[in-house]
């Protein structure tokens, strides 16, 4: 029971990472806070979650919205007092070679990625600072916020934007013990990937079957998927580590794809 007693507000976790990593925490003691932008899922989830017995609450939020960023952490402060843990994990994934990419979708993946995690961390500092309780902000990069790869330029680009950010909110936030980390996982099958497989295949000209073994594995080094199961552990670890020794930090949950 690492957590008990603290709250944390995980977005996107209606769905595949998040939901994992909301799972964990619950397990681990916390009330979590199941922030989406997808109502109804994000409501299935927390329903799952108090039926097992759990402490979760369903808020809806698209994080690129400041207003509704807003409203949902008040929300959350309403129900629960404090927020103790973010984790900014909201994301989508947009297959396009630069020459070929609206500036539509480049503004998309930018306003969920780096917008939401800006417009989130702001919101839980506000109180986090106040509180004097300390905080843990865990940011959901990627391999992609170390490692470029082919179609992905706004995804790439916003990955790498996260560390940035991290950084920043390390250094500001240690003088009230807020702590802020990265998370970077190579391929995890959720419908975020099963989404791309299909159309990565269309897009490069070879099968589903290739486009697994050759692009999302390729670059690992014994050919697997990292896990949700293994990305919620690393989450539990940023979100209960036990002093300021562990900020400013990002780490890699990727079966060897690129090492540091
Ligand atoms: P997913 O599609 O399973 O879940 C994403 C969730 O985010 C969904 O519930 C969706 O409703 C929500 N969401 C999307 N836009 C939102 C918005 N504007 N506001 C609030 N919620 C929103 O995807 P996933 O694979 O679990 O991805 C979660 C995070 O992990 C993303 O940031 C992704 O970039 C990152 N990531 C995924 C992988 C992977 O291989 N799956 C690898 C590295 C990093």
């Amino acid at each position: 029971m690492r957590l008990q007693g603290k709250v944390a507000i995980v977005t996107g976790a209606a769905s595949g990472i998040g939901k994992a990593i909301a799972l964990k925490f619950a397990q681990a003691g916390a009330k979590v806070v199941i922030a989406d932008r997808d109502m109804k899922d994000a409501q299935i989830t927390a329903k799952l979650f108090a039926d097992d017995g759990f402490e979760a609450l369903a808020v809806e939020m698209d994080v690129t919205s400041e207003e509704a960023v807003k409203k949902g952490v008040e929300k959350v402060i309403s129900t629960y007092d404090y927020v103790d843990i973010l984790v900014s994990n909201a994301g989508i994934q947009v297959i396009s070679s630069v020459d070929e990419l609206s500036l539509q979708d480049w503004k998309k993946m930018l306003a969920i990625h780096l917008d939401g995690a800006f417009l989130t961390t702001r919101e839980c500092l506000k109180y986090m600072y106040k509180q004097g309780r300390g905080g843990s902000i865990i940011y959901m990069g990627s391999v992609h916020s170390k490692e470029a790869s082919l179609l992905k330029a706004p995804y790439v680009t916003a990955k790498h934007g996260l560390i940035g950010l991290c950084k920043v909110v390390a250094k500001e936030g240690i003088k009230h013990n807020v702590r802020a980390n990265v998370i970077c996982p190579s391929f995890v099958r959720t419908p975020l990937v099963d989404k791309q497989i299909p159309e990565q295949a269309k897009t490069l000209g070879i099968s589903e079957e290739d486009v697994i073994k050759k692009v999302m594995l390729k670059e690992t080094i014994d050919g697997e998927f990292t896990t949700t199961e293994d990305v919620a552990d690393i989450a539990l670890l940023f979100a209960s580590f036990d002093s300021n020794a562990l900020t400013g930090q990002s780490m890699m949950v990727s079966h060897g794809w690129f090492m540091q």
